[in-house]
């Protein structure tokens, strides 16, 4: 039996009545853009997240470049991020004009490494965009520190960490949600994402009125009032019928990160002692949008391809970090910790409905690979 690294077919067949009565009714009421369920989704998120604004977008990419466009940054600024993650991250910033700058990670975390920030401050500087790479919070006590004391910026990408929350217990954030910690957090809602779509999707949240304003009027042609455009913006809305859908998802979405997060302990359990193998750290708040080991000495293609000839799928997030991708033509410094992460990475199947036998199928065969 082939294992995917993905199955999104449980999920929907266990909301499939739901989901069929939200898409009837928006069919029904003809209104698919910006339809009730749009203002209703950002409602229900928004108390979710515990955040005054939520507005809905077209994706997750647009949800960046309109929250790094509400927040005043264009062409002259920098923004420095994370070079360990997709590309839409850095695309975001070079798409309004503004120069990405690359941070190294941390190796358990994956996510930015708030010491290596402060050297890469200049004059020029004028926002942090840290991402929670596969639902593992960034560090937002350092990162927050560091914002406030250079004045700069903090937009969050939230893609692949809806309802992962932040634990620092001696911090004022403690407990607080991705998302709404930075004056904006973008999520996505691409299908695979932790809470997906049935198409593409997007959302900013933010505290700030001013920027909650701006970014309304700029996934509208940059009309606060309807064709009384005052700037340059986009046609960026978040379809009904998606908005609808996620409606239907949404009150699951702790259960299904619970769900994730007991598989992920799993595999945990099952790999520790495995030598050749780091397991990812189960950090409070982590939602494993992917489950992603490290396998060292120079075997991940070893083990990716015996788990391919076994029928089980996995996938290398992401072969080569941001700043060495070939759009850039090699004019960024390298980052070690990145780069040597980037030959080692490796994400196993992971979805709420995976059973432990299949887990421990997968486990047995990585073990299987390492000792050829
Ligand atoms: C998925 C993803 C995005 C982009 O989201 P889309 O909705 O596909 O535009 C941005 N950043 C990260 C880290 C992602 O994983």
């Amino acid at each position: 039996m082939k294992i995917p690294v993905l199955d999104l077919k449980p999920q929907y067949e266990s909301i499939r009545a739901d989901i069929q009565v939200a898409i009837n009714r928006v069919l029904e009421s003809g209104a698919f853009i910006m339809g009730p369920d749009v203002k209703l989704f950002e409602q229900e998120v928004a108390q979710y997240l515990g955040v005054k604004h939520a507005i809905g977008v077209n994706s997750g990419t647009d949800a960046l470049v309109i929250g790094l466009k509400a927040l005043g940054i264009g062409e002259g600024d920098e923004v420095i991020t994370t070079p360990f993650s997709f590309f839409a991250t850095a695309e975001s910033i070079g798409n309004v004009g503004a120069k990405p700058v690359f941070a190294d990670i941390n190796p358990k975390s994956f996510n930015i490494n708030p010491e290596e920030i402060k050297a890469k401050i200049t004059p020029r500087t004028k926002a942090i965009m840290p991402v929670h790479l596969y639902g593992c919070p960034a560090a937002m006590g350092q990162i927050m520190d560091i914002a406030q004391e250079y004045g700069l910026k903090v937009i969050e990408d939230c893609a692949q960490s809806f309802g992962a929350r932040f634990y620092e217990k001696s911090s004022d954030i403690n407990s607080k949600f991705t998302g709404t910690i930075g004056d904006v957090g973008a999520f996505s809602f691409f299908p695979s994402k932790n809470l997906g779509a049935y198409g593409d999707g997007g959302l900013i949240a933010t505290n700030n009125d001013q920027v909650a304003e701006l970014a309304k009027a700029l996934r509208v042609h940059g009309a606060k009032k309807k064709y009384h455009n005052e700037m340059l913006g986009y046609n960026s809305r978040l379809d009904t019928l998606q908005a609808a859908i996620l409606r239907v998802k949404l009150p699951h979405i702790d259960a299904w990160n619970d769900g994730r997060r007991k598989v992920a302990e799993i595999y945990n359990e099952l790999l520790v002692d495995v030598p050749g193998i780091i397991t990812p750290k189960l950090a409070d708040g982590h939602v494993f949008h992917q489950y992603t080991i490290r396998v060292t000495d120079g075997k991940r293609e070893q083990v990716q391809q015996y788990l391919a000839s076994q029928d089980i799928s996995t996938m290398i997030y992401y072969p080569i970090p941001q700043d060495q991708l070939p759009v850039y033509q090699g004019k960024y410094p390298v980052n070690p910790v990145s780069d040597k992460l980037a030959q080692e990475v490796l994400s196993l199947p992971i979805w709420v409905e995976l059973h432990q036998s299949t887990v421990e199928q997968v486990v047995k065969i990585i073990k299987q690979a390492l000792s050829r």
